[in-house]
């Protein structure tokens, strides 16, 4: 990379600050929660428009709304680059969470607000600092270099936030829409602010609903027990076999060893983030944080069916049921881990008791490749936009789009990063976003595409 290219790239980002904070004003001033029971649709309907808009003012091509199988709008377009050029897709979503109750806001959630140096608003990082910050990054480019060395396309998504896998379904109909070289899905953060980084690692999920009988009805705890086998007993010894002492999840087949290569998780932040109560402790046992939220497996109960204590008899259950939530790291077989926990239960259920077992989700992991052009012109390109070497993490929960592009785009190199970092509180109250990380941000994706275009 040239200095002078660099240090005008950077010129020209610092003089778009100002009407990217007009136009992240204007974003977040929309209600764009894809709930109709929440917010009215046509405020999505306005974040599309405003969203195509803004890349259309950019200069990308055939731009437009296209409605998804889930009702929403994602918002696509795409500009032919010079021939042989390689193909990028910049991802963002225009959609956003719930501002929940505004009494728990420091100022208006839906009025981008200027405090301590930081831009507070639902949005304003997760995930509309996102698109800002992309927005920022091609005319950047495009004022320096006269135009964009890529073919450059654009996805701005408009119900991620809802899991209802609109985007998704869109892609897979029309995977022209998708096609490219280096997809980059700006959605995550920095580990720390001014820290780049890049997500490498989703972990995979697979639940399972399970059911455990003993008689044909409850039995008198007073006559029967003692002796009566307790359907509730025998399943949560089950579940109970799912963990060590220490809380590492210790499923019969299934490795629980693995240990995390990339940035480490940090305990302070962790026991904030999750709200550890007093005295309560990190379930790590010899593990660090980060191999037990992004290395390795997760088995979690999280529904329970038993009598509810409204309704309490003096009686011994007959039957019980749980969904156990698993959680598998990036480069495990989601289905043949789902596979070794329902054997799990089957053979941790005492009593010969049945057993009966029901997969009831079923999502696998996303791990980076992160050695191709793309990720080596995304490093250089962040070390010169940050002034730091860029470090890699994990995430615990997953990205379903990015595991359907590993499948659509195979040949693709895939990278997840954004504006957001810890204090920007995404999906909670007083959700903010510093505008060096927004600067920085755009600054590293135009020096990427002008790397990737060879503009050295
Ligand atoms: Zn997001």
């Amino acid at each position: 990379m040239s200095v002078s290219l660099a240090e005008s790239l950077a010129a020209a980002v610092d003089s778009g600050m100002p009407r990217a904070r007009d136009e992240l004003a204007r974003l977040v001033a929309l209600r764009s929660v894809a709930n109709p029971a929440i917010e009215p649709t046509s405020e999505c309907r306005a974040a599309a428009m405003l969203a195509a808009t803004l890349f259309t003012e950019a200069g990308v091509d055939g731009v437009q709304a296209v409605e998804t199988p889930d009702g929403s709008l994602a918002v696509v377009g795409r500009s032919a680059g010079p021939a042989g050029a390689l193909r990028v897709v910049l991802y963002s979503h225009h959609d956003v969470v719930p501002a929940g109750d505004p009494a728990d806001w420091a100022t208006p959630p839906w009025e981008l607000t200027e405090r301590d140096g930081r831009w507070y608003a639902r949005g304003s990082a997760d995930c509309k600092g996102n698109l800002v910050a992309t927005l920022l990054a091609l005319r950047a480019l495009r004022e320096v270099a006269g135009g964009w060395p890529v073919e450059l396309a654009v996805v701005c998504e408009g119900s991620e936030e809802q899991s209802s896998g609109g985007m998704e379904a869109l892609a897979r109909s029309r995977p022209e829409l998708v096609a490219c070289d280096a997809f980059v899905l700006a959605d995550t953060g920095n580990v720390e602010r001014g820290v780049p980084t890049l997500t490498t690692s989703l972990r995979g999920t697979g639940s399972v609903l399970v059911t455990v009988r003993t008689m044909a009805g409850p039995a008198h705890s007073g006559t029967y027990g003692g002796a009566a086998p307790d359907a509730l007993q025998a399943l949560l010894a089950a579940l109970a076999s799912l963990r060590d002492e220490t809380g590492e999840t210790t499923i019969d087949g299934l490795g629980h060893d693995a240990v995390w290569e990339g940035a480490p998780f940090d305990a302070a932040r962790f026991r904030e983030d999750a709200a550890l109560l007093d005295g309560v402790e990190p379930l790590t046992g010899a593990a660090a944080i980060a191999d037990r939220v992004w290395a390795r497996p997760a088995a979690t109960v999280i529904a329970l069916d038993a009598t509810p204590i409204s309704q309490v008899t003096a009686a011994v259950h007959a039957e019980a049921r749980a969904v156990v939530n698993l959680r598998v790291p990036a480069g495990a077989d989601a289905k043949a881990a789902q596979d070794l926990l329902v054997a799990h239960l089957h053979a941790h259920t005492p009593y010969g008791a049945q057993v009966e077992t029901k997969a009831v989700s079923l999502g696998q992991g996303f791990r980076a490749r992160g050695d191709g052009p793309a990720y080596e012109a995304m490093r250089r390109a962040m070390r010169t936009a940050f002034g730091h070497d860029a470090v890699t993490t994990g995430q615990g929960g997953s990205i379903p789009l990015a595991v359907a592009l590993t499948e659509l785009v195979p040949e693709a190199e895939v990278l997840l990063l954004g504006v957001e970092e810890p204090a920007s509180r995404i999906h909670g109250p007083n959700e903010s976003v510093h505008p060096d990380e927004l600067r920085r941000t755009a600054l590293a994706l135009a020096l990427f595409l002008a790397d990737l275009g060879g503009l050295v």
